[in-house]
């Protein structure tokens, strides 16, 4: 517990922490156990946050300009840099990463912030040709006041992503962080103290969704939501911000393709397709959990990822093997729901949970499950757990179906050496994303990413997140 630096249970509203009476346990879910205490904010603090983060637009935080905000950023950026280490020692026992991939997330949120503080002062309007004796031009401006209800599952990305694109372009936030994964959303709290961020420009209320994310969703002070988590959740929150007319930035998971034709380079595309499907432990938003495989090839890439899923280590997080635990008893328990409808199908191979990894540990072995008919519903819903189904096709048309035949549509991967084919694929399938001949290249700070359907909509990552977070004003001139 040494890396935690700061009290997890204060939450942070126009620049000043305090201590709540109330609290939740932090569990560490390598072991189950109990390891500190978050505060329990609802109603009254989110009615707090709100007002200091209006009172930061017309305060510090609203006078400072484009380039001004952006050298903060990049500020905080170094920090986060500096402290990697720290930050992902404190995720790995907030929520069971184990310790790589919780680095790769820590520096990837200060890539975000480096991303979005270089943006800054690059976002530029228009000059339209209009009538005769007018000049007519837009302005990017902020919404004002954006809530970002964030989840378990990469609490540091999807914190960097969404908050970073929002304080680039002059908005004050008001986070919530999922109750189980709040420790380092605190911590880059304290960092931007550090870093010199005017009060109420970063607001961090913790506490359970049902009451202070849903006094956020609802809040009338508000000018934008943008929340990633499940389909019911986003419901919820969309129909809350119709209330208010605000806009609302949707990002609820999906069931991801990853198509391989039979002239496919195996030894590429093989880490891929087991990677997007288990990396932590399979409780990604773009996980790659359908894969799709051209008959004459279905025995070969069944073989060779049963090799790589057997040899799959599951263990506490400070251990850093293949997969840490899941997030929860509750998740680990849905998972298993899940698995069980599997009973029917073939298990081409599972991965090992290790000797020694403590009982109250939320652990399951990943599990590939062979020959899967595309109607089967561990093929149609979304498992978040470390899972993999693979489908035979047998003509491009049916992969394209397949590939479409889900109520999601985030990314897709197609694996082929034909390019006239790869491209045909990345017109068909439906999805925000389509990699060929890669599979999240690289974590792709720089992409827009988001969805269809069930995934949700709106767009965040990249330079598109900003305009997300913007709103549009035009100006016309009359002039003679
Ligand atoms: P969730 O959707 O309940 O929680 C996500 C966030 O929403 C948390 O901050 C939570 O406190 C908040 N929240 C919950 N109820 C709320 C409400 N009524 N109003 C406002 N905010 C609220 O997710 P979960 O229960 O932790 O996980 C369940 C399932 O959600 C998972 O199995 C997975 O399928 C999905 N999920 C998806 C993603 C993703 O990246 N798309 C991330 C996490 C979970």
């Amino acid at each position: 517990m040494t890396a935690i630096w700061f009290p997890t249970d204060e939450v942070l509203v126009g620049g000043v922490w305090s201590r709540l009476d109330g609290t939740l346990p932090v569990i560490d879910p390598s072991t189950g156990e109990g390891i500190g205490a978050i505060a329990r904010g609802g109603a009254d603090q989110i009615d707090a946050a709100v007002a200091a983060a209006r009172a930061a637009l017309t305060g510090d935080w609203g006078r400072l300009t484009a380039a001004e905000r952006g050298r903060l950023m990049a500020r905080l950026a170094g920090l986060i840099r500096e402290r990697a280490e720290d930050l992902a020692l404190i995720e790995a026992l907030d929520v069971g990463k184990p310790l790589t991939q919780a680095r790769a997330d820590a520096l990837a949120m200060a890539r975000y912030f480096e991303f979005y503080g270089g943006a800054a002062d690059k976002v530029m309007g228009d000059t339209i040709p209009y009538l005769d004796g007018y000049s007519v031009w837009t302005l990017r401006e902020p919404h004002g006041v954006t809530a970002h209800i964030v989840p378990w599952n990469y609490p540091m990305q999807i914190l960097g992503r969404s908050v970073g694109a929002a304080l680039a372009m002059g908005n004050a936030c008001v986070v919530k962080p999922a109750e189980d994964a709040c420790l380092t959303a605190l911590a880059l709290a304290r960092l931007a103290d550090e870093a010199g961020f005017p009060a109420g420009a970063i607001n961090i209320v913790t506490g359970l969704g049902s009451e202070a994310g849903a006094a956020l969703a609802g809040h009338p002070g508000i000018n934008h939501v943008s929340f990633t988590g499940s389909v019911g959740v986003g419901r919820a929150i969309q129909a809350a911000a119709a209330q208010n007319i605000v806009p609302v930035t949707l990002e609820l998971g999906g069931k991801s393709p990853q198509i391989v034709y039979a002239d496919a380079d195996l030894d590429r595309a093989l880490p891929f397709l087991v990677n997007a499907g288990i990396q932590n432990a399979g409780q990604t938003c773009s996980c790659g959990a359908r894969i799709l495989v051209e008959r004459p090839r279905m025995a070969e890439v069944v073989d060779r990822m049963a090799d790589r899923y057997r040899a799959l280590r599951v263990g506490p997080a400070l251990d850093d093997l293949d997969l840490g635990p899941l997030i929860s008893a509750r998740q680990k328990a849905t998972v298993e729901r899940y698995l069980a409808q599997g009973a029917g199908l073939t298990v081409a191979a599972q991965g090992t949970i290790v000797e020694g990894a403590p009982e109250g540990g939320h652990y399951v072995a990943p599990t590939l499950f062979t020959d899967v008919s595309p109607d089967h519903v561990l093929a149609r819903e979304e498992i978040f757990g470390p899972a993999q189904v693979v489908i035979p096709f047998d003509t491009e048309d049916e992969a394209i179906a397949i590939a479409n035949g889900t109520d999601y549509g985030l990314v897709a991967g197609v694996w082929t050496a034909d390019m006239g084919r790869a491209l045909r694929a990345s017109r068909r399938i439906r999805s925000g994303q389509v990699f060929l001949n890669n599979y999240g290249a690289g974590g792709g700070v720089e992409l827009p990413f988001g969805g269809h359907g069930l995934s949700g909509h709106g767009r965040e990552k990249g330079f598109e997140a900003l305009y997300g977070f913007s709103t549009l004003k035009t100006v016309a001139a009359w002039h003679g």
